[in-house]
């Protein structure tokens, strides 16, 4: 079925440039962002971890890839595009829990696959994957494409961020002392590489890397750094119970519409949420704020993990609990947000 048009879009055959870029927003004191977000295709982080491993696999002349996760994560979706676009064969196992649910990154999973498996759990995905790997001629990632080249590009991040936070505290009005931390770079965890490269990269300099658990227990999560760690080939240190934490909220669920009228009817969602409905009950302010951060700010927040911490240290302004951090906060945002424009911009626009 060849049905090649004309207009076919140009994809850009080589890695793009992945630049390090700053943002402070007004009502965030103290507080930077890094704007990972707006690497191209809402990848985020994504690209830098995949950069080192398509090093891997030019140093190895390999053109075949294997990949296998959640059909609906940004991890599969941007993994099976950028090695797709980068002219590697993509062969992927997916599993998606509901047969009915079609997404932006299961779109772009499915047709940038050469050959496509999907299983309706992670067990049976898992299961094919074990018994594809052990056949397949090319490289093959297991979940979450935990590989040790994925630090190379994540390593020239926490770089630049350094020499930046460097240059803007060099003349600025922040005051620390030699010995204490003079700066917080704050991430999510879900794997959890992106954290422990960060931890490994500035364990022994005056930046704080403090992680946000997402999903997963804070206890699970830390019973594994050591395993985690030697698959990345980092030092298998042990990561201080006090730079990773667990903030309230439960995850919002995936079905992410809301009815313009009960946008209409709640007033001030985020007060409501505080006064301790959290996000079980509240999935809609969740949403709501979402929203209300895009018109404030432009920036696209991504419901699981982005705006889960944002709304967490909002919350913790409004409370007059905030961090009333003397040192500036370099948040990484990691992207993701493409699959939830619908979240800022509404899907119909209903004539009076
Ligand atoms: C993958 C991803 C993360 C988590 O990164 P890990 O290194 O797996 O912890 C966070 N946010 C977004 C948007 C992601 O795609």
């Amino acid at each position: 079925m060849e049905t090649k048009s004309s207009h076919q879009p140009k994809f850009p055959d080589r890695f793009p440039e992945l630049p390090l870029r700053l943002a402070n927003l007004p009502e965030f004191p103290n507080f930077f962002m890094i704007r990972d977000d707006l690497l191209p295709l809402g990848f985020g982080t994504k690209w830098r971890k995949a950069i080192g491993i398509q090093e891997n696999a030019k140093e190895k002349a390999v053109k075949e890839i294997l990949l296998w996760g959640a059909v609906h994560g940004n991890y599969l979706a941007s993994f099976s595009t950028i090695f797709r676009s980068l002219g590697f064969f993509v062969t992927t196992i997916g599993y998606s829990k509901d047969p009915h649910l079609k997404t932006y990154n299961e779109h772009l999973v499915k047709y940038h696959s050469h050959s496509f498996h999907c299983y309706a759990n992670r067990k049976l995905a898992l299961e094919a994957f074990a018994q594809m790997s052990s056949r397949f001629a090319g490289l093959v990632l297991p979940e979450f494409g935990v590989h040790p080249n994925q630090i190379l590009g994540l390593k020239q991040l926490w770089s630049n961020l350094e020499t930046k936070i460097q240059s803007l505290l060099k003349d600025s009005e922040y005051k620390t002392s030699p010995n204490e931390s003079q700066a917080i770079l704050l991430l999510e965890i879900g794997s959890g590489v992106s954290f422990l490269s960060a931890y490994d990269y500035f364990r022994n300099s005056q930046v704080l890397v403090q992680g946000v658990m997402i999903g997963e227990k804070k206890d699970s999560w830390l019973s594994r750094t050591k395993q985690l760690q030697m698959k990345l080939g980092l030092q298998p240190v042990p990561i201080p119970e006090e730079n990773v934490m667990e903030v309230e909220g439960k995850l919002p669920s995936s079905s992410l519409t809301i009815g313009e009228t009960e946008r209409n009817q709640k007033e001030n969602p985020y007060q409501e949420a505080q006064k301790g409905m959290g996000f079980g009950k509240g999935q809609n302010h969740y949403k709501d704020w979402i929203f209300e951060f895009y018109q404030k700010n432009e920036i696209i927040l991504e419901p699981m993990y982005s705006a889960k911490t944002l709304f967490h240290f909002h919350k913790k302004q409004n409370e007059r609990m905030v961090y009333v951090s003397k040192i500036p906060i370099f948040y990484l945002h990691q992207g993701g947000q493409i699959q939830h424009l619908d979240l800022v911009f509404p899907k119909t626009r209903v004539l009076p």
